[in-house]
């Protein structure tokens, strides 16, 4: 099998005269611009780019040899990266990877983690004093728990009362760190010793992921639905990193993933019900009610429905319904 690919690789090769192989510019200068800028994050918290390797172009390259010349005819390169990136194509996007030094509250680390396909190399506190930080809430950054859902968050908490709850949380840090360095002073071994550190004390990683899955994780990060915290590294990462490296697939990602919608089939055949019902009704705004004698039969009988919740959002988002405020979830 290997010998098919590498002739077929080589075939391609000939096949691609240098032009071809290298019509898109390369990110070298912006590489160089950004290997070990430093992008900060919350209070003390920062992404920056140690290496990368590719660029749009290896993504293109990669696909020319599983597609062979005939794409050429018919797609340039962004719009092949394009044509990917909307089928799902995956595997070309595999052909690049990034690899950053990030600095993350544990709480937050603690979801990242969850992606299980990236390299790590994170700080040892058994190895080495635990981070000297730990990320701080301002008093007006205080989130109330949404009143729609279990696991997100809801508008902001009183100024007042979170002047208080910053002013504890100070404290509580102080003392906790406190505690830790006399454990250590008194000889504990410094991987119990650290048992107590609070979840907002800082880590340190390496972290390695090929583009495709940094875009999975992007997607899910970016995403209203993830916490917070999480949401400025991913943002900060797509922004800052990623667009400058990949604008091709940046682009592409942005308006297929992140900005792009989703419809199932419930959710078609609730505009194609929703659309029939106003033109025949000779009307041109649907309402609430329109919308609830057209949903599913399947959500009808519910009091609540987060799929009824997500469609209804979708038609508020297409302007066919007054749009409604995007709500955090759930979480890890
Ligand atoms: C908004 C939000 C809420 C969440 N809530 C919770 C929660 O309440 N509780 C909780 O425990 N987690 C929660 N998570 C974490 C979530 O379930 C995933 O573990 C996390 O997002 C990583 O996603 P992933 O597995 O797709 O990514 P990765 O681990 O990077 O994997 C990428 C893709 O590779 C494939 N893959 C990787 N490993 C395997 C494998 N072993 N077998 C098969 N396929 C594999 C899958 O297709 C996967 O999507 C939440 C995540 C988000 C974004």
């Amino acid at each position: 099998m290997w010998r098919f690919y590498a002739r077929r690789v080589a075939a391609a090769a000939k096949r691609l005269p240098l032009s071809t192989a290298f019509s898109m510019p390369t990110n070298v200068p912006q590489v160089d611009e950004l290997r070990w800028k430093k992008f900060h994050v919350l209070d003390d918290g920062f992404v920056c780019l140690v290496d990368v390797m590719g660029d749009d172009q290896s993504v293109v390259q990669a696909a020319r040899v599983s597609y062979g010349e005939g794409t050429r005819k018919v797609s340039d390169d962004r719009g092949l990266i394009r044509y990917l990136m909307r089928h799902r194509h995956s595997t070309p996007f595999e052909m690049a990877e990034i690899k950053l030094l990030v600095r993350v509250p544990m709480d937050a680390w603690r979801q990242w983690i969850r992606h299980r396909t990236a390299n790590v190399n994170e700080y040892s506190t058994r190895y080495s004093l635990a981070i000297d930080a730990a990320q701080a809430t301002p008093p007006e950054e205080w989130r109330t728990q949404a009143a729609t859902n279990r696991q997100g968050s809801g508008g902001p908490l009183d100024v007042a009362i979170g002047r208080v709850l910053s002013s504890e949380e100070t404290e509580l840090q102080q003392q906790a760190r406190r505690v830790y360095e006399r454990r250590i002073a008194a000889g504990v071994a410094r991987e119990q010793a650290r048992k107590d550190l609070p979840l907002s004390t800082y880590t340190e990683a390496y972290w390695k992921v090929d583009l495709h899955n940094l875009l999975h994780f992007l997607s899910l990060r970016m995403d209203d639905h993830a916490q917070w915290e999480i949401r400025q590294y991913a943002t900060t990462i797509g922004q800052e990193i990623v667009q400058p490296l990949f604008p091709f697939v940046w682009e592409a990602f942005v308006d297929y993933r992140l900005q792009g919608m989703f419809l199932s089939r419930l959710d078609r055949e609730v505009i194609a019900r929703l659309m029939r019902r106003l033109a025949e009704a000779g009307r041109a705004t649907a309402t609430e009610e329109d919308f609830l004698a057209v949903q599913d039969e399947s959500w009808a009988g519910l009091k609540r429905s987060r799929e009824r919740e997500e469609c209804r959002a979708k038609l508020g988002s297409l302007g066919l319904l007054p749009p409604v405020a995007p709500g955090s979830d759930d979480d890890d």
